[in-house]
């Protein structure tokens, strides 16, 4: 691997803060949810480590595999849906970060398998346009991620049915505004669906 000492610290700094966010902004419960960087030239993942307290979580934790989950660094297994995160970034070059997360709103609408059309300015340039639901799969296979590969081909997150939504970005800090703003949404609509009938904005009523 010819990615330096000092890079990898670097990328499992980010992962790690990363996740103790997500947890403490209540994206993930209990040891639920997995985020990744991509290190494309090396070919291996910076990964969060399976069924670990966030909490208590260290740099030392974090884990380095490859797209085939050989791990190259670290103590522990990673993320029982590493194979979500390698399908991902096998089939979409732009991909440099993935944030996998059971946040509860977002999830609530996987949950029913409803798209949420596009109600709010955010979901234009951050999800880039309606959060789409991808077909369910059993938990930790390879086909979690590519049912969502279609989908996030033209957006920045998809709600995965009966289990949670997946944002994307460049960088680990756009996957994780755009799993932030996925939940947002998806709060924001199920408050709107209660007190009345919410309106797409005008132009994205067939997105
Ligand atoms: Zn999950």
């Amino acid at each position: 691997m010819r990615l330096s000492s000092q890079q990898i610290r670097t990328y499992k700094q980010a992962v790690l803060l990363t996740a103790k966010k997500a947890y403490d902004e209540k994206l993930m419960a209990g040891t639920s949810g997995n985020l990744s960087i991509f290190c494309r030239e090396e070919g291996v993942m910076v990964i969060t480590p399976s069924s670990y307290d966030y909490r208590i979580m260290e740099e030392k934790d974090i884990v380095v595999v490859d797209l085939e989950g050989r791990v190259v660094e670290g103590c522990h297994k990673p993320s029982s849906e590493w194979r979500m995160h390698g399908e991902i970034y096998k089939h979409l070059p732009h991909v440099g970060a993935v944030v996998h997360t059971h946040s509860p709103y977002a999830t609530s609408f996987a949950v029913n398998h409803q798209t949420i059309p596009v109600i709010l300015i955010e979901m234009i340039p951050f999800l880039k346009g309606s959060l789409e639901v991808s077909p369910y799969a059993e938990q930790g296979s390879a086909q979690v991620g590519l049912n969502a590969v279609p989908i996030l081909k033209r957006k920045n997150a998809c709600l995965m049915a009966n289990h949670g939504v997946v944002a994307v970005g460049q960088t680990l800090d756009q996957a994780y505004i755009n799993s932030v703003y996925a939940e947002d949404t998806a709060k924001i609509y199920h408050m709107a669906l209660s007190c009345g009938q919410p309106v797409v904005i005008p132009g994205y009523e067939g997105e």
